[in-house]
Formats: C-alpha cells, structure tokens, sequence
C-alpha cells in the first residue's frame, strides 16, 4: 500500500473506491500525484460538463468567492433570481414554473419525495411508484427509493408506501391505482447501467399519472443540463413532467442541485414547509449561471450530439463491444462477457479514466466541450484495454472439464 492509501485507509470511513490520488486537472486531462497523466471520461460521474480548471468555470468561483459567497434563505441573491428564471426556461415551465435550489442530488430528490407527500397526503395516497433498477440517492428517503438491497438492506426499515414497478408498459399499467400519489422515474437508468426505458414507456406514465392525479416527477439528476444533447431528457420524448430533479453537470464540478415544478405541483409547497442553508446561495448560483451560459452560447449541445455519435460509430467496431446504450454523452458500453471490472482497470493502466457501473456494461459521461484529439485518443486508448482484457476471454470462462 502507498503513503496515500494507507492515510485513506486510517482516516477516511472505509467505504471503498480511491482508485488514484489525483491532484490536477485541465481540460478533459487529470493528474496524479507521480505526475501520471490520464483522459478523463467519466468527467466526476457525468459532472464535469465543461471538462477541468475551464476559463469560464475559474473565473465564476473567482470573481463571485470575492463578491458575495453566502448569504442563508432569509435573503435572495441575483444570481439566484437569474439561476431560477434560466431553468424556468430551458425547461420550458412557462410562468407557471417553480424552482428550489438545493446542494445534490439527493436533497433535490429528497425535496420531491415532499412534493409527492404533500400532493398525495391532500386526498390520502401515499404510494410512489419506483421503477427496478432505480437510483436516487443515499439519504434515507431516497434510498427507500431505490430497490437495490445491497445499498437499500442495511438501513431497513425504509419509508413506508414505496412500490416496485418493472420496466416494462404491462408493469407500469398495472401498477396504477388509486393508492399512487406518485411516480418518480430516471429517463435513462445511469447506475444501473445506462438502461434506457421501452419506447413509449413515458409517454404512458405520463397518461396514467394524469388519469390517477398522481404526480410524473423525473430524476434528471445525470440525464439533465444538456448530457443527452437536449437540456433535458423528457424534451426528447414530448411530454412534460409536473417535476424534475437536477444535479451533476448543472454545477459543471461546483455542488448544486435543483427541483423544477411545471403546472400545479408549484404550488404546493408553502412557507415553513422546506429549505435549505447553503441550496441556492451565490457562488452556487453564479457558478450555474456561467456554466449554463457557457453551454448556450457556444450551441454545446450540438456538439455533445455530433460527439456521441461519432463515440458510438467508433465504439462499436472494438473488440468485446456487443452495443452502445445512452443518449448524446452518457454512453453504456455493453460486454459480451462480465469483464467490466478488467476492462475498467486495463483502461485506468493505460491512462483512461472510465467506470463499470455493472459486471458488463462500461459508462463514460465525458465533457461536453471534447474535441476530435479527445475522441480519438479515447477510442485508442478504450480499444487497446478492450483488446487486452479479449485476449484473457476464453480462460476466465472456461468450462473446466
Ligand atoms: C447521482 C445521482 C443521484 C444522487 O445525486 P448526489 O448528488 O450524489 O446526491 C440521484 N439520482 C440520479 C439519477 C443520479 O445519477
């Protein structure tokens, strides 16, 4: 064990991961402590939207860290003001719109989890609906819901009500009833795997909430702020939700999150009812506010498009690849055989910063601002680890005889 690990070991809570001390980055490179330089396209799990150390990203946390860094909810800001009226926006809420700003992801799912109690608790129902595979968070009402025991079991008992519904349309319609005050859905499954939902599969939860006066609340929390090539993933399916969450790439590296309310769901909170010390405060806002700027300016989203389909074309021709999953720049990588690990590994040795969010599948959630020097140093790379985990294939699953 090194110096590094053994201070991790000793004085971190043992919770697993720390794959390298890293100590630089800029651009879509990172740096660590022997000077090993390595392509990051995990971008700090669909993060790192604009790529390391960004001109636009310095110079945000610079000038607003020496303006006004905090202020606490009894005051508004701005940035705040403006961070609001931009999400209402892109979002397309209309007027009607609400937006709460919050610190991650799970505080924004957390605040849904409200949302959904105080529509629901108006007429009695205290169902939401989860789909198998789920990932919200790991505060104890976003874990209860999220199905997987192995994050989940430990902290039993979850919050009540929380129900399981498979990702398929038969499911999902069966589900519905009069219980259900609401849904809450990722557009595509990242943790899971980057598992996209049935064609339609939206489309129709959005009917049955509406039938059943219950909530469609979706966790954009990855899928958000431009990752899949639109600002949002539900714009690409023609629906509108009554709330979405964000987090990761909105902040592009600074910690923030939000939740968006469309339509009536924005009037159901009232004063005293929620809040948040840090959600919201300047430097959060400013960062937000430059970064989404940044992204609008320079038409990012065209180029996160272009970038993913030229990943895709090229991914697919590499060996143990059997597909690609995902939108725009959130890519699942399906194996033929359960070497994700390995070939996570055999990436990280040669200087590729990738994840194995399962046994099979590799996910890469690179910067929006990757170029064709990126790209192809990625497919060199990912190709050559990919390459060198087929050679040992056949003997890890060799039958012995
Ligand atoms: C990462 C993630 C979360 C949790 O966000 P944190 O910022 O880690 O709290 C919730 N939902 C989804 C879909 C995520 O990808």
């Amino acid at each position: 064990m090194s110096a590094w690990q053994e201070d991790a070991s000793r004085d971190l809570m043992s919770l697993g991961g720390r794959l390298a001390l890293l100590v630089r980055g800029e651009g879509s490179s990172v740096w660590d402590a022997d000077g090993r330089r390595y392509l990051d396209f995990l971008g700090g799990i669909a993060v790192n939207c604009l790529g390391h150390a960004h001109p636009v990203f310095v110079e945000a946390v610079s000038r607003q860290a020496a303006t006004l860094s905090h202020v606490s909810n009894y005051f508004a800001s701005p940035g705040q003001l403006e961070l609001a009226a931009r999400l209402k926006r892109l979002a397309g809420t209309g007027d009607e719109g609400r937006v709460f700003l919050t610190n991650s992801g799970t505080e924004a799912n957390e605040m849904a989890i409200k949302l959904a109690r105080l529509h629901g608790n108006r007429s009695g129902r205290t169902t939401i609906l989860v789909l198998d595979g789920a990932f919200h968070g790991r505060t104890m009402g976003t874990l209860s819901l999220t199905p997987k025991a192995a994050y989940r079991d430990p902290f039993e008992p979850a919050l009540p009500g929380i129900r399981t519904v498979e990702r398929t349309i038969a499911s999902l319609e069966a589900s519905f009833d009069d219980t259900v005050a609401a849904i809450v859905i990722e557009p595509i499954q990242g943790e899971a795997g980057v598992v996209e939902l049935p064609e339609g599969f939206l489309a129709r939860a959005r009917d049955l909430a509406t039938e059943h006066d219950a909530l469609l609340i979706l966790d954009e929390v990855q899928t958000g702020s431009g990752r899949t090539g639109e600002w949002f993933a539900f714009q690409r399916e023609g629906i509108v939700p009554d709330a979405i969450t964000l987090a990761k790439s909105i902040g592009a590296g600074f910690p923030l999150g939000a939740m968006i309310t469309f339509g009536a769901a924005s009037g159901l909170f009232y004063p005293g009812t929620h809040n948040s010390t840090f959600g919201g405060n300047p430097l959060a806002s400013a960062v937000a506010n430059a970064v989404l700027g940044h992204i609008e300016e320079e038409g990012l989203l065209a180029n996160v498009v272009a970038r993913g389909a030229q990943l895709r074309e090229g991914i697919a021709t590499l060996p143990l690849v059997t597909g690609t999953r995902g939108a725009g720049l959130l890519i699942g990588v399906t194996l033929s055989h359960p070497v994700a690990g390995a070939v996570r590994e055999a990436a990280q040795e040669r200087g590729l910063i990738v994840n194995a969010p399962t046994d099979d599948v590799i996910r890469i959630a690179p910067a929006f601002t990757i170029g064709d020097a990126e790209t192809a140093e990625f497919l060199d790379l990912f190709g050559a680890a990919l390459a060198a985990v087929a050679e040992t294939v056949p003997s890890t699953t060799e039958i012995p005889a």
